[in-house]
């Protein structure tokens, strides 16, 4: 990344992009012996475009008028653990927020194989349109925890990534899962102002990411396979419990009778699930998203789902409470960052882990002690 380093750039640089040109590498080293071949204003010039970061306010103005290199900019810097970067991205999300909330937010969840890139690619192609811009982001656990990603890159949804009125993201790396869950309602903010009307949130059906992903969607799908137990499948009663429709993927060819047989399976254990809050009854069907059968019924069971729900109240209620939730979880993870980052904390941090792990003081004598220093050094500072 190009953070902290200002001569490295990528794809996801906030930088401007290099202009390109034959000279780069001397104008990099400040010049050779062929140098007056290179006019110095132009060096400079093209020194100074290579560091220009922009501003909240020049970024929120290119997002709202759906400049996508200029989103994916700003979702970089949300993304940037740089404090400075954080305090940018803060005021960002700020002005883009009064042009934000009018999408559909759907949550995707399922093993990795169940086919949900594929399934993405499917439907996405189906709706995007001028009309309907679609936007895909990706939470993956793994990839904060292992640095290793399950989901991928870009390179999984390769026909949708050229859709002109798509927008595929990778899904960050690094950080705390509250840190991601941040990062990823952000995105979805900066993505409605930029005139996304439909947001899919894909992640995959380990840890905790279904919940918060759960926490952040208007309707939340749930991808399985046919034939795979659940136990296969990784997947608690908890997560059936949060789908508001169950899928069936891959009902094609020898799989069209194990997946008829999943879906008559699923549907009578859902009888036996606590009423749903959106007096909704969650759907379950099957779906080839290699064939396309099926993807059809999906689509018009979501936006039967958001009908019934923004009809009852239930959209707004459930969208209010998800804003307060955020609330909670942003203040959580302002504070644990400020925690850890603060000097004191972290150079005792490293003595009391030993002690705790070798039983020599308690984790509540430690914490307690990290909390004091915490507080002393606030006041002398
Ligand atoms: P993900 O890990 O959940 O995103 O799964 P992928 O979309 O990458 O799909 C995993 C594998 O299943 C790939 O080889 C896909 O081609 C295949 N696949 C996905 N959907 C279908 C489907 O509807 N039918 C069949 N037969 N294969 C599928």
């Amino acid at each position: 990344m190009a953070e902290g380093n200002g001569r490295k750039i990528n794809r996801h640089s906030l930088e401007e992009k290099p202009i390109q040109d034959n000279g780069s590498a001397a104008q990099e080293k400040g010049g050779t012996g062929d140098a007056p071949a290179v006019n110095p204003e132009l060096g400079k010039l093209i020194r100074h475009r290579k560091r220009k970061t922009w501003s909240p306010d020049e970024l929120a103005e290119g997002i709202l008028k759906g400049n996508v290199p200029m989103l994916s900019r700003a979702i970089t810097l949300v993304e940037s653990h740089h404090p400075r970067h954080q305090e940018m991205a803060a005021q960002l999300v700020e002005k883009c927020l009064p042009y934000a909330g009018k999408s559909i937010r759907v949550g995707i969840t399922g093993v990795p194989g169940a086919g949900k890139s594929t399934l993405i690619e499917a439907l996405g192609n189906r709706i995007a349109s001028p009309e309907q811009k679609l936007a895909v982001l990706a939470v993956d656990p793994s990839s904060s925890r292992s640095g290793g990603s399950i989901l991928g890159d870009k390179t999984r949804m390769e026909l949708l990534s050229t859709n002109p009125y798509a927008f595929v993201r990778p899904s960050p790396s690094g950080g705390t899962l509250g840190g991601v869950a941040r990062k990823t309602r952000e995105s979805v903010i900066l993505c409605e102002a930029a005139g996304y009307s439909v947001i899919f949130i894909e992640t995959v059906g380990v840890g905790q990411s279904e919940t918060m992903v759960h926490g952040m969607t208007d309707f939340f799908l749930l991808v399985l396979i046919p034939g795979a137990g659940d136990e296969l499948q990784g997947m608690k009663r908890g997560v059936v419990e949060l789908a508001d429709a169950v899928l069936v993927n891959k009902a094609d060819g020898d799989n069209a009778g194990k997946a008829e047989r999943a879906v008559s399976d699923y549907a009578s254990a859902m009888h036996l699930l606590p009423p749903h809050p959106g007096k909704w009854t969650p759907r379950v069907m099957a779906c080839s998203a290699k064939t396309n059968a099926g993807i059809d019924v999906l689509w018009n069971t979501i936006n039967e789902y958001i009908t019934l729900t923004k009809a009852n109240g239930y959209f707004e209620t459930k969208r209010r409470e998800q804003n307060l939730d955020w609330l909670q979880e942003t203040i959580l993870d302002l504070l644990q960052s400020e925690f850890y980052r603060h000097p004191g904390v972290a150079s005792l941090l490293q003595k009391y882990t030993a002690e705790v792990a070798k039983n020599k003081i308690t984790p509540y004598f430690a914490a307690r002690h990290l909390m004091e220093t915490y507080h002393q050094k606030k006041i002398t500072l």
